[in-house]
């Protein structure tokens, strides 16, 4: 019987290498939002369950802020598309700005966000998302003026699973644009 002899592969560290920076690359890539560098939805996601998971575990409050754009649509009619993106850039920057590493920000859709604060009760929330609205609503941006939004936050019950949690912080987001927007509604939970 004839044996079949595997045909020898000379290892090459250097082609190795190239492949996992390019599998690194492309995990980031998938991972991002592409105008904004920030983490997309998909990322976002997978980040909460580890989050809420350790929080069932360990305990700690993370704290969901989700804010959208008021008037958005008016923006780009007035400005133009690439204006808008603009717009996208900057409030991400000056967000960004103030987070910390532990913290995730990511862009949920269109001209929504969501941060994931790790450690942060309900009060420091309302603080925090108090911060990012000034941040966002006190400086103009070039020629397009008043750019503000609307905030919802919502700190984790361990009893509720992640799709209430973000169903509440959507929620806390709603009222706040019902309110009359450029403000922030804390999504309560009541507890039976
Ligand atoms: P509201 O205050 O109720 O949030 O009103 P709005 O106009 O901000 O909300 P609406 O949902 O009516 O419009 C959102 C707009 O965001 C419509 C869509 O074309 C625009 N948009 C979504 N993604 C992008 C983007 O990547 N770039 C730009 N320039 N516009 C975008
Ligand atoms: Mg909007
Ligand atoms: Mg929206």
């Amino acid at each position: 019987m004839e044996v079949a002899y595997s045909q020898e592969v000379t290892p090459d560290p250097g082609a190795n290498a190239e492949l996992a920076q390019a599998n690194a690359e492309l995990a980031r890539l998938a991972a991002t939002d592409g105008l904004t560098g920030v983490a997309n939805r998909r990322f976002f996601q997978e980040a909460l369950a580890v989050e809420t998971a350790r929080a069932r575990r360990y305990g700690g409050h993370p704290s969901l802020i989700m804010f959208d754009i008021d008037h958005f649509k008016a923006i780009n009619d007035r400005h133009g598309h690439h204006a808008g993106d603009r717009v996208l850039v900057e409030v991400v920057r000056r967000v960004r700005d103030h987070l910390r590493a532990s913290d995730y920000l990511a862009r949920w859709g269109g001209e929504e966000f969501m941060i994931l604060v790790t450690d942060c009760d309900q009060g420091t929330a309302m603080n925090l998302a108090e911060r990012f609205r000034l941040l966002i609503a006190a400086t103009p941006l070039d020629e397009i003026s008043p750019v503000t939004a609307s905030f919802g936050a919502a700190t984790y019950d361990p009893a509720e699973s992640d799709e209430d949690w973000l169903r509440r912080v959507d929620g806390a987001l709603y009222a706040a644009k019902a309110a009359g927007r450029n403000r922030i509604c804390l999504g309560d939970r009541r507890v039976p």
